[in-house]
């Protein structure tokens, strides 16, 4: 418990620190979890990264900062692995997607929703971290609107797009025969309430359509891989989500009565909640349902 409690506090400090930054990665260490026969699940800085590995080639599930690159593919070689082939991208954020060049020299191809080149292509900036546009070999090379599938490691793995949330780009990635979803953003485990992203095209409806869809999909077998925190299971999922749910009426009941964004916030509607301390403060997540409400 312990050292995932560490890592949860690394992963919320590094999510919060601007993307242009000079930051120090060396003491960054690559942790890996191995949750089934060919999955494992990368922690260090940034988004969790899921591995599959066998006999046919290698993919992972984002791929954290540049600067990591290396470590990554020695944690990689580790499991038994080959070279990364292919990288899949949950999103464009840049804790997810900051590998993307490294592993795109070295000859690997890139996948990811379409909305996730435009705005790698665009730069833009995520709660005052601006991304500068990304050079060619870090935008994905493969992209598509409701998703695609890989059949390798004696696996399915389903890439969907169902309506996004956290962004207008998140992809959900399910290992079908081996029971595993990585959800990117749209579920994290760290204490924090949730990230809509309304500069990247996020909205709160969105991302309980979502999840509602995830969830009818789960038993109670899945494992799940929150895009930051400890690994998860389909109740603490459905949690989340009802989570979501009532704070989103919370708010909803202020915006009916009349009350101004302002009063909103002040009205601290989401304090009994318990996720505050984390990325996203109450304030920020009443301020997105707002905006959501009103899109
Ligand atoms: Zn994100």
């Amino acid at each position: 418990m312990i050292r995932l409690t560490t890592l949860a506090l690394v992963s919320a400090a590094l999510i919060a620190a601007p993307a242009g930054a000079q930051r120090n990665f060396d003491d960054v260490e690559i942790k890996a979890e191995q949750i089934a026969p060919g999955v494992a699940v990368l922690y260090g800085a940034g988004g969790n990264i899921g591995v599959s590995y066998g006999d046919d080639a290698t993919v992972i599930i984002d791929d954290q900062f540049a600067p990591l690159t290396d470590k990554i593919e020695a944690k990689v070689e580790e499991l038994g692995a080959q070279p990364v082939k292919y990288v899949v991208n949950t999103h464009w954020h840049f804790d997810h997607t900051g590998g993307n060049e490294n592993f795109g020299k070295a000859g690997a191809t890139i996948f990811a929703h379409d909305n996730v080149r435009v705005r790698m292509a665009e730069g833009g900036t995520v709660v005052g971290n601006t991304t500068p546009p990304a050079p060619k070999d870090a935008l994905p090379v493969v992209t598509y609107g409701q998703g695609m599938r890989f059949h390798l490691n004696g696996d399915t793995i389903n890439l969907m797009y169902l309506g996004g949330g956290h962004t207008d780009g998140d992809s959900v990635v399910v290992w079908e025969e081996k029971n595993i979803v990585h959800m990117g953003d749209l579920y994290i485990t760290i204490k924090s309430f949730p990230f809509v992203d309304r500069s990247s095209g996020g909205n709160v409806y969105n991302m309980m359509t979502t999840l509602d869809l995830v969830i009818a999909m789960l038993d109670d077998e899945t494992k799940v891989i929150p895009g930051h925190g400890a690994m998860s299971n389909k109740a603490e999922l459905v949690a989340y989500r009802d989570m979501i749910g009532e704070a989103v009426s919370r708010v909803e009941a202020l915006h009916e009565d009349g009350a101004t964004l302002e009063e909103a916030v002040a009205a601290k509607p989401l304090a009994s909640l318990d996720r505050e301390g984390g990325f996203v403060s109450g304030d920020a997540f009443v301020t997105a349902i707002w905006g959501s409400i009103e899109d």
